[in-house]
């Protein structure tokens, strides 16, 4: 196993392992925070079942987020502790496929529909492209 340092990628530590455990997070990429979206506590945009972003005022007009940049609520309730999905792949690019359509949608005036309720724990079958 090789570690590196991530500012410059200079070699860190190396060592002998047959099994990696990763635990590390995933976040909203920070530029968000230089927008005037509604954000919540874990720095992601509020957006509601559809996609469209919305605060405290209401929905902002032709405004739309998605993946791990948004917040979307989890329908099932089994998302994170908040209520919202959690940020990964299956969720990503079914939201992503759902904001495409409710684009379109709303370019024809037509009533936007919410992402997929089905939520999907990560799998080897992510990198294959099966969600
Ligand atoms: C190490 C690691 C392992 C993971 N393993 C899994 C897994 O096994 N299963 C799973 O389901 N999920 C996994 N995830 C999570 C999954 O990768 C993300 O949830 C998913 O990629 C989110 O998709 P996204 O389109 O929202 O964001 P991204 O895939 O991050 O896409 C965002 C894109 O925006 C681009 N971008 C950023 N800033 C700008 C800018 N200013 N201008 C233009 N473009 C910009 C980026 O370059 C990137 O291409 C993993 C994540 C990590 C970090």
């Amino acid at each position: 196993m090789k570690l590196i340092n991530l500012p410059d990628k200079t070699p860190a530590q190396e060592f002998e392992s047959d099994t990696l455990v990763w635990t590390a997070g995933v976040q909203a990429n920070p530029m968000i925070r230089s927008t005037d979206f509604p954000l919540e506590p874990r720095g992601r945009v509020r957006v509601l079942p559809d996609l469209r972003i919305a605060g405290d005022e209401g929905i902002i007009e032709n405004a739309w987020a998605a993946g791990d940049i948004a917040a979307v609520p989890d329908l099932t309730g089994s998302g994170l502790p908040d209520g919202t999905c959690v940020p990964n792949a299956q969720h990503a690019l079914r939201q992503a496929k759902r904001l495409a359509k409710n684009l379109w949608a709303a370019r024809w005036e037509k009533p936007s529909r919410t992402t997929s309720t089905r939520t999907w724990a990560p799998s080897p079958d992510s990198a294959n492209g099966k969600v």
